[in-house]
């Protein structure tokens, strides 16, 4: 998910990187972005 500015937002909480740390991922080949605090969530598989 990118916001119309095009800066990085994350695709869980929709947090920017002024927000917190955010991790350039990959999920179905697109890439994405997630914040460090929605990281565990996406490890144990929160959905
Ligand atoms: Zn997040």
């Amino acid at each position: 998910m990118t916001d119309i500015q095009n800066q990085p937002v994350c695709m869980q909480c929709g947090a920017t990187s002024n927000d917190n740390v955010l991790i350039q991922c990959l999920k179905n080949g697109d890439e994405d972005w997630v914040c460090v605090s929605c990281l565990p969530i996406l490890i144990h598989g929160g959905h």
